[in-house]
């Protein structure tokens, strides 16, 4: 089944949802330009959402220099900034619902109990495919871990403004998926779902790392009757040669010594340029918030590369 986008009426509402796992990375500054820019090319509200959720991987002190970095970069944003560490009875009230129509069964197994049923993984990203083993109830001795979703034997497809038409077999990719995890906290998937409807989000542009994450969104939005954002997802900043960059290569951070007021407008046209932009030259040198202003005007989509490159760093 295809996945419509909504057609609501109003603004577009788009939104940057960093998690304050550590400082903004290239990676995170480029889903942040593409997003603003496709917002605001569109004259819509761009809002910022602070991922706090995975708490033990919450590093203290990092939600507020990115939000510093942001500024400092000469973002602004729309509304007041939601804390998902402050949303937990939204989450809960969700999973009730799911849990009431019968979409999500608590279950008992434990990571070396999948890891042993499970075949081996599918999608190249090491995840193992959940057998769904307690989908008709805990087998005796089993006690309650975790809560999952069903899957649909059919494969969700959408369309990504960026990536084109795509389509995910979740049955096969990663069966029943967690919506709150054998720690008590509530799985990332549901949390966004329960965001972006909450805020009213119709347009989700993030880094193709979490293409494999929108089928899952999609089908949450679906069985809690929410509308589908549209989606576009950017390409991944690689190390030269396709190489994965270390979190210490790639930070974009006030707290890592960057003068953001001096080099932030080159920053920011690195990142453009990324997205397959041709900024103008006259923007050499232009702080950030002008650079900004060009992309709110003029970011065209249709010139945004599919394939992950290395980004040519100015810091
Ligand atoms: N918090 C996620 C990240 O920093 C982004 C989630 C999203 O955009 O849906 O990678």
């Amino acid at each position: 089944m295809t996945s419509s986008p909504n057609h609501r009426p109003g603004p577009t509402v788009g939104r940057f949802a960093p998690s304050p796992t550590g400082p903004l990375h290239l990676g995170s500054l480029v889903a942040a330009v593409g997003s603003y820019a496709m917002t605001k090319r569109s004259g819509g509200l761009w809002l910022l959402r602070m991922e706090d959720l995975d708490t033990p991987r919450v590093v203290p002190g990092m939600a507020d220099d990115i939000l510093r970095t942001l500024e400092a970069l000469g973002f602004s944003w729309d509304g007041e900034i939601v804390r998902q560490s402050r949303r937990s009875a939204a989450y809960e009230a969700a999973l009730e619902r799911l849990l009431a129509a019968g979409h999500v069964y608590p279950c008992g197994c434990s990571r070396a109990e999948i890891a042993r049923a499970a075949t081996a993984p599918h999608d190249g990203e090491g995840e193992l495919a959940y057998p769904n083993i307690c989908r008709h109830g805990l087998p005796p001795g089993k006690e309650l871990r975790s809560y999952r979703v069903k899957v649909p034997a059919d494969p969700i497809t959408f369309h990504d403004l960026v990536m084109g038409e795509k389509s995910f077999d979740l049955a096969r990719i990663c069966g029943d998926f967690v919506v709150k995890r054998a720690d008590g906290l509530f799985a990332y998937q549901l949390a966004v779902v329960v965001d972006d409807a909450d805020q009213g989000v119709t347009q989700v542009v993030r880094g193709a790392d979490l293409l494999s994450s929108t089928p899952r969104q999609i089908l949450l939005q679906r069985l809690l009757d929410c509308d589908t954002p549209t989606y576009a997802h950017l390409p991944l900043v690689t190390g030269p040669g396709g190489a994965k960059l270390s979190k210490r290569d790639n930070a974009v951070s006030l707290v890592a010594g960057l003068d953001l007021a001096v080099r932030g407008g080159e920053l920011l046209l690195a990142a453009l340029r990324f997205l397959g932009q041709e900024p103008p030259s006259f923007l050499a040198g232009a702080p950030g918030a002008e650079v900004l202003a060009w992309a709110a005007a003029s970011f065209d989509v249709a010139k945004v590369p599919t394939q992950s490159s290395p980004l040519h760093d100015v810091r």
